[in-house]
């Protein structure tokens, strides 16, 4: 009976290459020989990963399925403080480009064996000799294995141009080692029968090869003066939504500022119209009569806060500010005014936001941070001191509410994901369980 794989073969070469960069955490990393883009839709979700880049020299296989690569709603809904890059080329591994220099993992899964001797040499050139990259996985058919599958004739794929056994891999990788600084590990992956393991091996055969003298050798190899070659075709190209992207961080602060002023706002109302509240003490100052209402836990936390910034923000905060019409005040608890109520507008001061949600101060960093990061920001209206957000003393239009909801999205490419399907990916028939 044939061997049959499970999980499939080709999953469990994936597999070993998602197991190493779980365990190494490279930042860039490009696999050779991408085909459809399997193995890369898996990398892409390792957020260590910074770019990800993807080579092949069927561009048409690249781009049947390129646009999996996409990144989904969630991506833009809650974007990441990590950074991701995906870059898709056409061309062969048999030629340099400059673009593929100094990577931390190089991948070349069952590729070597489509490459006729010779341009496996250039391959080696090219990868170990000019790419330099930190770590590569070389995995290829091992032909010891093959008379486990006794209705085999001949190669496992019309397309190959040789199947080595261990001892011509093991052949190929040590001098591959010696021209070029590397050491290499020897393993694989598709397991025979218990009692054949030893003499026939792994059904394919994987060598971890590792650059002798690591990241350090990195910068020497790269600041040589050889020349930039930019050989293949760039066929796709996305930068993810990242929280490093200020025009992304605005938008979600933004956000963020919205959604707690107009819950701060409602509270503030409510208050008014004698319902209960519980965040902050509310005050409607009459004159001198006051009507004070303590908040207990969230009061406090606010004022432990205040007492571990202590900033000129917070200074302000205690400071008394001109209130006109109805003088609806928030308090902190001691009399002092937070929020108020200005010619039919609802004042929420940036620093009762900053210090009471904390996914608002992390964002920011700091108080002068979020009110720069707002001033420009079309939704956001801010006082003229630029210390509060403005909010209509009604409530707030839920139409406008939801178009800028919306509005977001577009602007960060959200139409792209709604149209991009997140199907699964059929098998591939490229030697998928052999
Ligand atoms: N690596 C893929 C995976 O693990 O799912 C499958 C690889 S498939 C068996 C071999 C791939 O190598 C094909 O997509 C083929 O187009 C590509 N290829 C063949 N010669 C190449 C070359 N000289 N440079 C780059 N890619 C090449």
């Amino acid at each position: 009976m044939e061997p049959m794989f499970s999980p499939a073969l080709h999953r469990q070469r994936h597999q070993f290459v998602i197991d190493f960069v779980k365990r190494n955490k490279p930042k860039k990393v490009v696999d050779l020989g991408c085909s459809e883009c399997s193995l890369l839709k898996q990398l892409k979700f390792h957020r260590e990963i910074e770019l990800l880049v993807g080579v092949d020299i069927d561009g048409a296989k690249v781009k049947k399925k390129m646009h999996g690569l996409a990144p989904m709603s969630t991506d833009y809904l809650q974007p990441s403080n990590d950074q991701l890059c995906i870059e898709l080329y056409q061309g062969s591994i048999t030629q340099r480009d400059a673009r593929l220099r100094g990577f931390d993992l190089v991948t070349s899964i069952e590729l070597i064996e489509h490459l006729t001797l010779a341009d496996v040499e250039r391959f080696s050139e090219v990868v170990f000799g000019y790419m330099t990259p930190v770590a590569v996985i070389v995995s290829t058919p091992n032909s010891e294995f093959n008379p486990l599958f006794p209705r085999l004739a001949g190669f496992r794929h019309s397309d190959h141009k040789f199947e080595w056994t261990r001892a011509e891999f093991k052949s190929w990788a040590l001098k591959v080692c010696l021209d070029y600084g590397y050491e290499v590990e020897f393993t694989g992956v598709g397991q025979a029968p218990l009692d054949q393991q030893e003499r026939v091996g792994f059904c394919s055969q994987i060598g971890v090869f590792h650059r002798l003298g690591g990241r350090e050798v990195y910068n020497m190899l790269y600041c040589d003066d050889a020349e930039d070659v930019f050989s293949y075709t760039l066929l796709y190209s996305k930068n993810y939504p990242s929280l490093h992207d200020n025009n992304i961080l605005r938008r979600v602060l933004a956000t963020e500022v919205l959604y707690w002023a107009e819950k701060l706002r409602i509270r503030w109302v409510e208050e008014k119209t004698g319902e209960r509240y519980n965040a902050y003490t509310l005050c409607q100052a009459e004159g001198e009569g006051e009507e004070c209402h303590r908040a207990s836990e969230q009061h406090l936390e606010v004022e432990e806060k205040q007492t571990a910034t202590g900033g000129a923000a917070m200074k302000n905060l205690m400071e008394p500010q001109e209130v006109e019409d109805e003088q609806l005040f928030w308090t902190d608890g001691q009399g002092q005014q937070e929020s108020c109520k200005l010619h039919r507008c609802v004042s929420v001061p940036l620093a009762v936001l900053w210090s009471c949600c904390p996914k608002v101060s992390a964002l920011s960093g700091s108080l002068s941070n979020l009110r720069q990061l707002l001033m420009d920001d079309p939704d956001v209206k801010l006082s003229q001191d630029g210390s509060a957000v403005l909010l209509n003393y009604q409530e707030q239009g839920t139409k406008k509410k939801k178009k800028k909801d919306h509005g977001a999205l577009e602007d960060s490419g959200y139409a792209e994901v709604r149209q991009c399907s997140l199907s699964v990916d059929p098998e591939e028939d490229w030697d998928a369980n052999v």
